[in-house]
C-alpha cells in the first residue's frame, strides 16, 4: 500500500524536528503575545474563491474541492489566512481586542505536481497581526519570521525580499498601463501569461518562462505609480529593518500569488533549494476582512512552508540522542503488582522508561536493554519479589545493587539530582 501521491508520513525519526519547530515558534510568538488559533481543515469553497481570487493558480487549478453528502461545495484549505479572516468574523474576535495577534500550524492542501519541497498535503506555520495599518505591524511580523528562522539555526541560509504593491487604486491605474504594454507582446508570452493579460496581469511577473521574463524587463514599473503614503509606508519598513540589522533586498517584481495583498509583499528565499526556494511568503491585506463580510480591519501576516524549512534544517539540526531510558525487566509479568508502584515513581520523577513486554527470561531481557544502550536496567525477578526488593543494574559499568522496594523512591530522587 502506498500513500496518496504528494502526501507523506512523518515518521518518529523525523518528529523531533517538527516538535522543535513547534516549540521554538510557540516560545517566540508567546513572548510577543501571539496566540495560537486552530481552524477547521474544511471550509466552504466560496471562502477561498472570494479571498484568494478566481484568477490565481491556487483557485484555478490547485484546490482539493468536493461536494459533500449535503451537496455543499467544500474545499480542503489551501492556506491559512482566509480561514483565519473567516474565524475572526464568525467569532467577532475584533470586538474583544483592537489587535488580534494570531498564529497557526497545520496541514494545507494543494493539487500540484509533487517535487522536492512541493507536496499535495504540506504544512504551514503562519502568523497574522490583525487590526493595525501602521508600518510597525509589518516590521514586527517580518522580524518574527527572521527571529524564528535564526533560532532554528537557519541564519545566513536565507534572504528576504520585499516590495510594495501599493493599494487597489494605484494598482488599477498601473494595470491599465501594464495591459497596454503586454498586449504588444501578446503572441510571444507563454500560454498561462497570455490568459492572464486581462484578468490578472500582475501575476505574469510570477512566470518562470524566460521569454516572458525578458519581455517584462521593459514593462512599466509599479513603484512609479505609488503615491506618497504608500511610499512612506514602505520606506519606514525599510528603515526599521536596517536598524534591526535584518538584511533585505527590494524586488520590484515581487507580486505574490494571492489577490488579497496590498502595500507590503515579501518572501524569504533560500539558496539551498533550486526550484522550490521560497520558504516564507507574506504581506499586508487591508481589504480581505471587509471583502469577506467583516468590518474594515487591516492586517499583515506570513506563512512558512515547513517541509521546505525542514530540508534546510536537517543539515544543522542536532538530534540529542535520548539514551537515558530506564529499562524494566520483569521475570513474571503475571505476578508483579509492585511493577505499577515502580512505574508510578518513575513517572513522578519524569524518567523515560521502557517496560519489557516479551515474557522472555531475565537474561534475554537484560541483553535487550544492552542492545538499546540504556544506562540502567531495573530487574524484578523471583528473588526480588520474594524479598520485596528491586535490583538496579548499571549496564555501562556492569555494577548492580539490590534495594528494598520501600527505598526505591529515595533512590530515584537521588538519581534525579545526580
Ligand atoms: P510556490 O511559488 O513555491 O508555489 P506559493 O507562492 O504558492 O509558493 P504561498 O501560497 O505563498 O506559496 O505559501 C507560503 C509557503 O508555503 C511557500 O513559500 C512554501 O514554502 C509553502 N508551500 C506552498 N505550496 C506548497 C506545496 N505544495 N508544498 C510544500 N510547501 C508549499
Ligand atoms: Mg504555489
Amino acid at each position: 500500500m502506498q500513500p496518496l501521491r504528494g502526501t507523506k508520513d512523518i515518521l518518529p525519526k523525523d518528529i523531533k524536528m517538527w516538535q522543535a519547530i513547534h516549540t521554538i515558534a510557540h516560545d517566540i510568538l508567546q513572548i510577543h503575545n501571539y496566540q495560537e488559533i486552530r481552524t477547521p481543515i474544511i471550509e466552504n469553497t466560496e471562502l477561498f474563491q472570494r479571498s484568494i481570487g478566481n484568477f490565481t493558480d491556487i483557485v484555478n487549478k490547485e484546490m482539493y474541492s468536493f461536494c459533500d453528502q449535503g451537496q455543499r461545495n467544500i474545499t480542503l484549505r489551501p492556506e491559512g489566512t482566509a480561514s483565519i479572516a473567516r474565524a475572526l468574523i464568525t467569532n467577532k474576535l475584533y470586538t474583544e481586542k483592537a489587535i488580534n495577534r494570531l498564529w497557526y500550524l497545520g496541514p494545507m492542501f494543494r493539487y500540484e505536481r509533487p517535487q522536492k519541497g512541493r507536496q499535495r498535503q504540506f504544512h504551514q506555520l503562519g502568523i497574522e497581526c490583525i487590526g493595525s495599518n501602521m508600518p510597525i505591524a509589518d516590521i514586527e511580523v517580518i522580524k518574527l519570521a527572521t527571529d524564528i528562522l535564526n533560532k532554528i539555526e537557519c541564519e545566513n541560509q536565507y534572504s528576504l525580499e520585499i516590495n510594495s504593491i501599493g493599494n487597489l487604486n494605484e494598482r488599477e491605474i498601473y494595470k491599465l498601463d501594464l495591459i497596454e504594454y503586454l498586449k504588444k507582446y501578446e503572441y510571444e508570452l507563454d500560454k498561462d501569461s497570455k490568459k492572464r493579460i486581462n484578468n490578472n496581469p500582475l501575476r505574469i511577473f510570477d512566470s518562470k518562462n524566460l521569454k516572458t521574463q525578458e519581455i517584462l524587463k521593459n514593462a512599466p514599473k509599479l513603484v512609479k505609480y505609488l503615491s506618497r503614503p504608500s511610499l512612506e509606508h514602505f520606506e519606514t519598513i525599510c528603515e526599521h529593518l536596517t536598524y534591526l540589522n535584518i538584511k533585505y533586498t527590494i524586488n520590484n517584481y515581487l507580486v505574490r500569488g494571492l489577490d488579497y495583498y496590498n502595500y507590503t509583499a515579501f518572501e524569504i528565499k533560500t539558496k539551498q533549494l533550486n526550484q522550490q526556494n521560497t520558504i516564507c511568503g507574506g504581506g499586508r491585506y487591508d481589504t480581505l476582512i471587509e471583502q469577506l463580510g467583516g468590518p474594515n480591519i487591516p492586517a499583515v501576516g506570513w506563512a512558512i512552508g515547513l517541509e521546505r524549512l525542514i530540508i534546510l534544517m536537517e543539515k544543522n539540526f542536532n538530534q540529542k540522542v535520548q539514551q537515558n531510558t530506564i529499562y524494566i525487566a520483569v521475570e513474571d509479568l503475571y505476578q508483579v503488582d509492585v511493577l505499577w508502584d515502580i512505574i508510578k515513581v518513575l513517572q513522578e520523577y519524569q524518567f523515560q522508561f521502557e517496560l519489557d513486554l516479551s515474557n522472555n527470561n531475565l537474561s534475554k531481557q537484560i541483553k535487550r536493554a544492552n542492545q538499546l544502550k540504556t544506562k540502567i536496567c531495573l530487574i524484578i525477578g523471583e528473588n526480588e519479589i520474594r524479598d520485596q526488593s528491586i535490583t538496579i543494574k548499571w549496564l555501562e559499568t556492569r555494577t548492580q545493587q539490590t534495594i528494598k522496594i520501600s527505598n526505591f523512591r529515595k533512590y530515584i530522587e537521588y538519581l534525579k539530582n545526580f
